[in-house]
């Protein structure tokens, strides 16, 4: 099980594996292009190439993160077309870099319902994956939040992986433990973390998990807040770190840290190394 951090790859993408190893980590996420908009630049066979031996030189697998702006529940067509094209072109991106998984937030219903946003998510998730032929695989990362926001409980994610449409595709899941916690997912120690996953097993199945996002929360348990907070200074806490981490360990789950890059950074590596321990 790998511990890692996401970091920039701005300027060059073949750079992000050795920014990774500098901070010490054991696999790394970034973006291929830039997150707040705007098109990211050509993978050319080099620049591929580069990447590629940059991470084989450390042993590092690396995950992809999309774009912030994605919204596949969006009423408007713009964001919405954009969103699709934006999606398969990263799986193609992350493919020809050798990424393992691509994960990105579903998004928010602001002026549909419920149902006719999930009609919207299901058709879009599957007019990405319709043909695709890469090898990076896409997750859904769980949502914080209440209300529009998308992807927010298991329920609703499972009611998507299973449909109909996509049952077909290989789609994972990305957990993220500020989203779920914020979300009504108790994690502060090994009882309700132990809780949270067998949930997760019975709604999902924990084959369908990929990957964990591992960030402390600033805000209360099922607040519906996405506030970062670093490790063990946060809501969820030491103690409840300690079993997630125990958890990944045993399901061979990589771990991404998405903490602000301040000097505390180094310490949530190191912590969560060493409630690992030895890999
Ligand atoms: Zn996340």
């Amino acid at each position: 099980m790998n511990i890692g951090v996401h970091v920039s790859a701005a300027g060059d993408l073949s750079l992000a594996p050795i920014r990774a190893e500098e901070i010490g980590c054991e696999c790394f996420q970034f973006f291929s292009r830039p997150p707040q908009g705007g098109p990211g630049k050509e993978i050319t066979p080099e620049l591929a190439k580069k990447f590629r031996e940059n991470s084989e030189k450390f042993q590092m697998p690396s995950y992809l993160h999309a774009p912030y702006y994605i919204n596949l529940a969006s009423a408007e067509g713009r964001i919405y077309h954009s969103s699709i094209s934006i999606l398969r072109e990263e799986l193609e991106r992350g493919s020809k870099l050798g990424v393992k998984y691509l994960m990105f937030h579903i998004g928010s219903s602001k002026d549909l319902d419920r149902q006719e946003a999930l009609d919207k998510v299901t058709e879009g998730i599957f007019q990405i994956m319709e043909n695709y032929k890469g090898s990076t695989e896409l997750l859904i990362e769980i949502a914080a939040g209440s209300g529009n926001v998308i992807g927010a409980n298991l329920e609703e994610v499972e009611g998507i992986l299973s449909h109909p449409k996509l049952s077909k595709f290989k789609i994972g899941v990305c957990f993220d433990t500020c989203h779920a916690f914020a979300s009504g997912y108790d994690l502060r120690d090994e009882k309700t973390v132990k809780a949270t996953f067998a949930k997760f097993d019975k709604i999902i199945g924990l084959k369908k998990l990929k990957l964990i996002h591992a960030n402390d929360s600033m805000a209360d348990f099922d607040s519906k807040k996405d506030r970062h907070e670093h490790i063990g200074h946060g809501k969820i806490g030491l103690k409840g770190f300690k079993a997630i981490v125990a958890f990944a360990k045993e399901q061979n789950i990589d771990m991404i840290l998405e903490t602000q890059h301040d000097e505390l950074l180094a310490e949530d590596i190191k912590i969560l190394k060493k409630l690992r321990g030895k890999k």
